[in-house]
């Protein structure tokens, strides 16, 4: 009687699954292995980053609702002759940008026709924020709804544009990984002698440890998008109809001038007795003249909340610098720093700064612990009378 042919012998599915794992074991110990070389991993990266460049102002129709016109491609989120250009040297200010070469963040300088622009607004709709641009100040409630109503669409605008981003660059790779994985099982059922036993076709991982930090930020920002999607149309309701309901908007100006213009959104964790939610808001900090204005805005829903986090930052200056900095490494990129501010920072703590940023282990409830305006911290410890603590507290965080 002769033996029952299987295709496979159990030995040999049994040496299959030690080559696999032998596979994914390499590739768990070093991830970049699915790269053929260092110089295709930045290759990768900088081709993402140009891609996300580009798209970033394609053709795009007007925020404004009902309004069919084609936006205009570099509308600005922050008045530019009120905020941008008062802490611009030589037309040019710093803002934080990725660099696939070197694998980290830095400041770029931007000049000032580019500085915080997105395609959100046609001709005729940019002409909404006019009056207090070329007044160089927000004089009344309305203007300051407008630049609200202009950094949420912004804010928009750029969750949707890192979704579609995030979306594509994950499945990129994971192709790619699932690709280079193949090849290796292939090269080493070679090297056994077992090419010929098997015909494998594809290879996929399913449950990839790996991803599970990109997906989670991939959700995170998803919901945010839906949230802020949310949001926006009390602001329309308010602006275009009258309709004074659902929306909330605190602001605060101090009579200093920070040297940084800053438009953005995040997430508060509100962590009560009996539960835990989120809720979002846009906040924005612009200089004008010899003062800066501070705002954040959400759902009337959560306006308690919102005045909550906001009265904790309002209590000095000291607190609403603190605020400024933590916003800007915490809360969003889309900030703008004179140069020779962030350029008179010490080298290791402008690392120490950028690292906060690429680490997530903060957010902006959170004081940063070091300083970034060490001329505004140093005059303010010269001209306020304050307790001991808050002078030793502040001066650390310029040593
Ligand atoms: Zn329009």
């Amino acid at each position: 009687m002769t033996k029952p042919k299987f295709c496979h012998s159990e030995k040999n599915i049994g040496n299959l699954i030690r080559v696999i794992d032998e596979v994914l074991q390499s590739y768990i110990s070093n991830p970049q292995s699915i790269f053929q070389s260092y110089s295709e991993f930045i290759e990768y990266q900088f081709e993402n980053v140009c891609r996300r460049n580009k798209v970033w102002y394609r053709k795009s129709k007007c925020m404004v609702p009902n309004c069919q016109a084609k936006a205009i491609q570099k509308s600005h989120t922050l008045p530019r002759s009120m905020s941008l250009r008062p802490i611009a040297e030589d037309g040019k200010v710093l803002t934080p940008q990725f660099n696939p070469i070197t694998n980290s963040l830095e400041l770029k300088e931007v000049g000032l026709a580019k500085a915080s622009t997105f395609p959100g607004f046609c001709e005729v709709h940019e002409r909404l924020f006019h009056e207090f641009e070329q007044n160089n100040f927000i004089s009344n409630k309305h203007e300051l709804y407008l630049q609200v109503y202009r950094s949420t669409c912004r804010e928009i605008y750029r969750t949707k544009h890192v979704s579609a981003q995030f979306e594509s660059v994950i499945s990129k790779i994971k192709y790619l990984r699932d690709r280079r994985l193949l090849e290796k099982l292939r090269n080493i059922l070679i090297l056994y002698g077992m090419q010929n036993n098997f015909d494998i076709n594809g290879l996929s991982v399913v449950e990839d440890s790996l991803f599970t930090m990109f997906e989670e930020r991939f959700n995170n920002i998803k919901n945010h998008h839906i949230a802020l999607s949310e949001i926006l149309p009390t602001f329309e309701n308010h602006l275009f109809h009258g309709q004074q309901v659902g929306t909330y908007v605190s602001a605060i100006t101090i009579d200093i001038k920070i040297p940084v213009a800053l438009s953005g959104s995040a997430t508060i964790e509100i962590n009560h007795k009996c539960y835990r939610r989120k809720l979002s808001i846009v906040m924005g900090l612009m200089p004008s003249g010899n003062r800066s204005l501070f705002f954040v805005a959400g759902r009337k829903d959560d306006h308690q909340e919102i005045e909550n986090y906001f009265s904790y930052w309002k209590k000095n200056p000291f607190s609403m610098l603190a605020l400024a900095e933590t916003w800007m490494l915490n809360g969003t990129d889309q900030w703008y720093i004179t140069p020779s501010v962030w350029r008179a920072i010490p080298e290791m703590r402008k690392k120490e700064l950028l690292n906060i940023i690429m680490s997530y282990d903060q957010n902006i409830g959170d004081d940063l612990g070091i300083s970034i305006f060490d001329e505004i911290r140093i005059k303010l410890l010269s001209e306020i009378t304050c307790p001991a603590y808050v002078i030793s507290k502040e001066s650390s965080k310029m040593s």
